[in-house]
């Protein structure tokens, strides 16, 4: 039998894992999620040891793809998703201090964590596009990389239109050439003159009417996608065992934003991986930081900070959370709730749910200078260059760690060039990018920048999915 998929809103009827797929957020503006969590027995876990990323990806996969692909053609996209990437392991761990570890996310195509799902996120639509002779038009809104892997991923499939909406200007430099370089004829860049948060909302919205869903065959590829959340979840698993799970507990840094990465371990801990602790890493925009401090979630101001990917105020993916393990999977208090936090950007959750929360996460804010002093200290101690959004990761780690016996895994989320101003002016090291993008800045750029109105980008997506067709 395979897994059925529900909505944190509980308003719609449960679904198989190609239709979550294709949905992203579901028709009553709730997130999907499994209905029940698979479980690994620790001699299932055991037996992983030693095994190839691939494999591990293929025994964390299978159960919540369930009957849509056959095992074989599961092996096989998992195998096409990663050939890309520069080192064998594919997420390999470094050592950074006394039982203390880098996990480096970022070797795939677009030099950021988020090319591990996007990577198989593409040949999983791809092979369900082409089944159902179907074309899609993915949206999809960045503060940086997820639009930078979308497009690499994307480029060039056929049955797919993909239109990447960002933050004018607020993005870097290598950020957004990633995107704009890419000549293939079915990638489109709007910038738009607002905040992440901003695009995020468009984005909401034109996923949310119903009616040009289904006319423009709209899907989502953003961190609320219920496939890239799964894919995530393999690294997890992947580095503990690395370092001696399931007969070791294992704590992990991870550096936030939508709560999408962090979310995927919390996936793995369900499932039955030996986590002793989540420490969610945040910049100055600590929505997620406070709230698990104080049991209230509110939105603030975004800032931007060295860590564009997180300049985030409202973390999507911690509606999964909420649901699952702070109100008991009751779909119809979450929607209660979430349109108490659409009103007023806050909602607070009662002491024993914040209880709940803290047995496995931990949280912190780091600010600026700590980000530079730690890519510092880091380059002196180990030789290593870190980016800013895995130095909040580090700081965060070493701040809120409570067991120096227990390995800290700390997600090393971009290569440090993608940052690389950021990263000069704390080390005084320029990292280089790796040879593959090397003349990135000499590149042709496409880009048009749009106002932040709903109307107006509405229509240029309606004129582009037209022309495609
Ligand atoms: C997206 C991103 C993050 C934040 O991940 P979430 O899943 O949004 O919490 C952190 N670091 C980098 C480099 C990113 O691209």
């Amino acid at each position: 039998m395979s897994l059925r998929y529900v909505s944190t809103r509980g308003g719609v009827p449960p679904c198989g894992f190609e239709a979550a797929l294709f949905a992203g957020l579901a028709a009553d503006g709730g997130l999907y999620l499994p209905e029940s969590w698979p479980r690994f027995e620790r001699d299932e876990l055991e037996a992983l040891q030693g095994a190839p990323y691939q494999e591990v990806a293929a025994r964390v996969l299978a159960p919540f793809v369930g009957e849509d692909l056959s095992p074989a053609e599961l092996d096989e996209l998992i195998a096409a998703a990663y050939a890309g990437f520069d080192h064998a392991a594919i997420a390999p761990l470094r050592q950074l201090g006394p039982n203390e570890w880098l996990l480096e996310l970022f070797h795939g195509p677009t030099l950021a964590f988020k090319d591990i799902a996007m990577q198989l996120l593409a040949r999983l639509f791809e092979r369900f596009l082409s089944r159902r002779e179907r074309a899609v038009t993915i949206v999809g809104a960045t503060s940086g990389d997820t639009g930078a892997a979308a497009i690499e991923a994307f480029a060039g499939r056929a049955r797919t239109t993909v239109v990447i909406l960002h933050p004018h200007g607020r993005i870097s430099d290598v950020q957004r050439r990633q995107m704009t370089t890419v000549a293939a004829a079915n990638v489109h860049n709007l910038a738009i003159e607002g905040t992440f948060d901003d695009c995020q909302a468009l984005l909401k919205a034109l996923l949310g009417d119903a009616a040009l869903r289904e006319r423009l065959n709209l899907a989502a590829i953003n961190s609320i996608n219920w496939g890239r959340i799964m894919a995530q979840a393999v690294y997890y698993v992947s580095a503990a065992l690395a370092l001696g799970a399931p007969w070791r507990r294992v704590a992990f840094a991870v550096p936030s934003g939508n709560f999408g990465d962090v979310y995927a371990g919390y996936v793995a801990h369900r499932m039955g991986l030996p986590v002793a602790q989540l420490i969610v890493a945040t910049n100055r925009n600590d929505i997620l930081a406070r709230f698990f401090q104080t049991g209230v979630y509110q939105a603030g101001e975004v800032v931007p900070t060295t860590s564009p990917s997180m300049d985030i105020q409202v973390a999507s993916n911690f509606e999964r959370l909420l649901f699952d393990h702070l109100y008991g999977r009751d779909g119809r208090a979450l929607a209660r709730l979430m349109e108490e936090f659409q009103e007023h950007r806050r909602l607070a959750v009662p002491d024993d749910a914040l209880g709940r929360a803290r047995e496995l996460f931990d949280a912190a804010r780091v600010e600026e200078a700590e980000v530079a002093a730690t890519m510092a200290d880091v380059l002196r101690s180990t030789g290593q260059l870190i980016d800013p959004h895995s130095a909040v990761g580090v700081a965060a780690g070493r701040r809120c760690r409570q067991d120096p016996a227990i390995p800290l895994v700390m997600l090393a989320t971009a290569h440090p060039a993608k940052f690389l101003d950021a990263v000069r002016a704390a080390t005084g090291v320029a990292p280089a990018l790796p040879a593959r993008l090397a003349d990135l800045d000499r590149r042709p750029e496409r880009c048009e920048r749009l106002p932040n109105h709903l109307a107006a980008v509405q229509r240029r997506i309606e004129q582009l999915a037209r022309e495609a067709a």
